[in-house]
C-alpha cells in the first residue's frame, strides 16, 4: 500500500497536460497554447490520502501509431507497463477528436482514467459534455476539471488514489474492429484508423451537445489573423504594440530604479570602507555598478514584454505566427515547423535549439538549429532597446517612443528575413533536399490564465534572466576591473586586449572595447553594454552615469556616433551563439563541425554587414 504510484499522463498536444501537471506536483512545466512544446518527458511527485505518487508527462501525440519520435516515447512508455495507472486529459471543447488517442491507450494500458479538461471553455463556448454518459460507455472513471483554475484537480487526485487501490475490470473491448482475413499492414493501418473514428464518433455524438456555432468567433479571428491579405500585417501590428508598450512603459521605471539604485553608491563605500582602496573600487565600481546597471536597464522592459508575449503566447496567437510564416519557410527549403522553433528562440536560443526535436526529418532539423541564432533572443532585447532608445529616437515623448519601437520592429524583421535567406543558402548547398509536408494544428483561441501568465512570466522568464545576468554580471564586472588594474608594462591588460581588437573594430564600425565586450558576453549576451561599460570607465573616464542619458554622453565622449550604433546593433542581432546555446548546439547535433558552423555563421554575416555599414557611411 505504500508504494509509490507512477501516474502516467498522456494526451493530445494543447490540451493541458502541462497545466494538470504543475497543479499536481507544484513545479512549473512550460505551459503554452500551442502543440509541440512538450519534446521531453517531466517527472514531478506529489502526495495524496497518504500516498506518493509519481507522475510522468508523456510528450503530447495524437495517436500511438509511433509514427514520430513523440508517439514513439508515448507508446514504449505505455506498453513497458511501467504505469500503475494512465490519465488520459482531453480538451472538453474538440472530444471527439481527442477520443482517438484515449481508445488506442485503452487498448494497451490498463487501469486508465480520464481527465476531461477545459470545462470552463467548453462552458463558455455553450458545449455541454455528459460525463456520466462518458464514464458508463468507456467503463473508466472519469473527471471533469478546468485545470487552468484548479477546479476538480481534488476530484482527481481522489480518483487517482481509489483507482491506483482498487482498479476496476479492464474494459472488454475499446474498439470493435470488424472481422477481416489476413491483411497487409498498410491496409491493417487504415482499418484501425477507420475504426477508431467510428468509435470516438460514436462516443461523442452521445456525450456531447454543441451549438452549431460553437467555433464561429474562432473561425472569425482566424479570417483576420491567418489570411493572405491580413494576417502578416495583423502580425506586425500586434508586434509594433507590444514593442510600443514595452518601451514606453519601461522609460519612467528605469529612470527611478537606475536615480535609486546609483544613490546607493557612496553609502555602499562607506560601509567598505575598512576595505583597501583598490578593493573598495572594485566591488563598488565594478561589481555593483554593473548589477545597477543591469537591473535598471534590463528588469523593467522585461517586466513589460514578457507577459504581453505570454499572453499572446497563451492566447493561442504564436502557431498562427507560424502558420503565416510557414510557406515562406518551406520556399526556404526548411520545414513549417521552423517557424514555431523560430517563435521559441525569441524567448531564449538554448530553447530554441532544443525545440528542433519537433522536427523530424534530420536535414530540416538541422537547418533550424543552425539557423536559430540569427533571430534576438530576450538576453539581446535590452541591448538593441538601449541602443535605439539613446541613438535613434526622433523627437521625444509618443513619437520618440513610437519611432524607437517601429525600429526594433525592422530589427525583428531583418532577423526573420535572415533567418530565411540563410535557411535557403542552407538547403541549396551543404543541405540539400525537399522539404518534407507536415501539418501544423491550429489551437483555439482561449482567454489567456492572467494570474498563470504573470506568475509564468516574471517567475520563470523575468527573474529567470535577470538572476543569470547578475549571476554573470557580476563575476564579469570583476574580470573587467582586474583587466584593468592588471598592468603589463605601460598599459592594463584590458587596454592591450582592446588595442588588440581595435584594428578589426574599427573596420567594423566599432572599437576594440566593443569586441572585447562582445567576446566577454560569450557566456550571456545580457551582459555585452554592462561589460562594455565597465570597459570604458576602467580606461580613464570618470563619468558618473546613472541612465541612459549620461550612458550615451559616455558612449558619445567615446568616439560613438550613430553609425558605431548601428554597427552595435547589427553584431548584437548577428554575432556567434551565447555559451549555453552552443553547448546546446553541440548536444544537439553531437558534432564538432555543425557546431562551429551555427558560430561561424552568423558572425560572418555580423562582420559582414557592419564593414558593409561602414564603408557606405565613409563614402556618404
Ligand atoms: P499541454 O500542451 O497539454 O501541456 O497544454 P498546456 O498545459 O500547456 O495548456 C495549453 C493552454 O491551455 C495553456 O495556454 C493553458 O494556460 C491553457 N489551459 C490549460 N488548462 C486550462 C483550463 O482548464 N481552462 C482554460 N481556460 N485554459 C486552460
Amino acid at each position: 500500500m505504500d508504494e509509490t504510484v507512477v501516474v502516467a499522463l498522456a494526451g493530445n498536444p494543447n490540451v493541458g497536460k502541462s497545466t494538470v501537471f504543475n497543479h499536481l506536483t507544484h513545479l512549473h512545466q512550460h505551459t503554452g497554447n500551442w502543440p509541440g512544446k512538450t519534446v521531453a518527458t517531466a517527472r514531478g511527485t506529489f502526495t495524496y490520502g497518504g500516498r506518493g505518487f509519481l507522475l510522468v508527462d508523456l510528450p503530447g501525440t495524437y495517436s500511438l501509431f509511433a509514427s514520430s519520435v513523440e508517439e514513439e516515447i508515448a507508446r514504449d512508455y505505455l506498453r513497458s507497463g511501467a504505469a500503475d495507472v494512465t490519465l488520459v486529459v482531453v480538451d472538453a471543447t474538440c472530444l471527439e477528436r481527442n477520443l482517438n488517442l484515449l481508445l488506442q491507450v485503452m487498448e494497451i494500458a490498463h487501469p486508465v482514467v480520464l481527465c476531461v479538461n477545459l470545462m470552463d471553455e467548453a462552458r463558455k463556448k455553450g458545449i455541454q459534455v455528459d460525463l456520466d454518459a462518458l464514464r458508463e460507455d468507456l467503463g473508466i472513471p472519469v473527471v471533469g476539471c478546468s485545470a487552468g483554475r484548479g477546479d476538480g484537480m481534488e476530484t482527481l487526485q481522489q480518483v487517482l488514489l481509489e483507482t491506483a487501490a482498487d482498479p476496476p475490470p479492464r474494459p472488454k473491448e475499446p474498439v470493435r474492429y470488424p472481422a477481416m482475413e489476413a491483411l497487409t499492414e498498410d491496409a491493417w493501418q487504415d482499418v484501425r484508423v477507420a475504426a477508431l473514428m467510428d468509435r470516438a464518433e460514436e462516443l461523442a455524438r452521445r456525450a456531447v451537445r454543441s451549438p452549431a456555432d460553437a467555433h464561429q468567433r474562432d473561425r472569425r479571428l482566424d479570417r483576420l489573423l491567418t489570411s493572405k491579405a491580413t494576417g502578416i500585417p495583423a502580425m506586425l501590428v500586434l508586434l509594433a504594440a507590444v514593442l510600443w508598450l514595452t518601451i514606453a512603459g519601461a522609460n519612467l521605471p528605469s529612470q527611478l530604479l537606475s536615480d535609486g539604485l546609483m544613490g546607493l553608491q557612496e553609502p555602499l563605500r562607506r560601509l567598505l570602507a575598512f576595505l583597501p582602496v583598490s578593493l573598495q573600487s572594485a566591488l563598488v565600481d565594478g561589481v555593483y555598478r554593473t548589477l545597477a546597471w543591469v537591473v535598471s536597464v534590463m528588469l523593467p522592459p522585461m517586466a513589460i514584454f514578457f507577459p504581453l508575449f505570454t499572453l499572446l503566447e497563451d492566447a493561442g496567437y504564436l502557431p498562427r505566427v507560424a502558420f503565416n510564416l510557414d510557406h515562406h519557410f518551406r520556399k526556404a527549403g526548411a520545414h513549417g515547423r521552423q517557424s514555431l522553433t523560430m517563435c521559441m528562440g525569441f524567448g531564449c536560443n538554448a530553447c530554441g535549439v532544443m525545440g528542433c526535436r519537433i522536427i523530424d526529418s534530420p536535414r530540416e532539423r538541422l537547418i533550424a538549429i543552425l539557423t536559430n541564432n540569427f533571430v534576438p533572443c530576450n538576453g539581446r532585447f535590452p541591448t538593441l532597446i538601449a541602443l535605439i532608445t539613446m541613438f535613434f529616437t526622433l523627437g521625444s515623448g509618443v513619437y520618440g517612443q513610437l519611432s524607437a519601437a517601429l525600429l526594433l520592429l525592422a530589427a525583428i524583421v531583418l532577423a526573420v528575413m535572415m533567418t530565411l535567406w540563410m535557411s535557403r543558402l542552407l538547403s541549396c548547398t551543404v543541405l540539400k533536399g525537399v522539404p518534407s509536408s507536415f501539418s501544423l494544428e491550429l489551437p483555439p483561441y482561449r482567454r489567456p490564465q492572467i494570474r498563470q501568465v504573470l506568475l509564468r512570466s516574471v517567475l520563470d522568464r523575468t527573474l529567470f534572466v535577470l538572476a543569470r545576468a547578475v549571476m554573470i554580471a557580476a563575476p564579469a564586472g570583476l574580470l573587467i576591473w582586474l583587466m584593468g588594474n592588471i598592468m603589463i608594462g605601460e598599459t592594463s591588460l584590458l587596454n592591450g586586449c582592446a588595442g588588440a581588437l581595435d584594428p578589426l573594430g574599427r573596420l567594423m564600425g566599432l572599437d576594440g572595447f566593443i569586441l572585447l565586450a562582445f567576446l566577454l558576453g560569450l557566456p550571456a549576451n545580457e551582459i555585452v553594454i554592462p561589460v562594455l561599460l565597465m570597459g570604458y570607465l576602467s580606461s580613464g573616464s570618470l563619468t558618473d552615469y546613472a541612465g541612459l542619458t549620461e550612458l550615451r554622453t559616455l558612449l558619445v565622449q567615446h568616439g560613438w556616433t550613430w553609425v558605431t550604433a548601428l554597427c552595435a546593433m547589427l553584431f548584437s542581432l548577428f554575432h556567434f551563439p551565447c555559451g549555453t546555446t552552443c553547448l546546446t548546439i553541440y548536444r544537439e547535433t553531437k558534432s564538432i563541425k555543425w557546431t562551429l558552423l551555427a558560430i561561424l555563421l552568423p558572425t560572418l554575416v555580423g562582420m559582414g554587414l557592419c564593414i558593409g555599414v561602414h564603408l557606405v557611411s565613409l563614402l556618404l
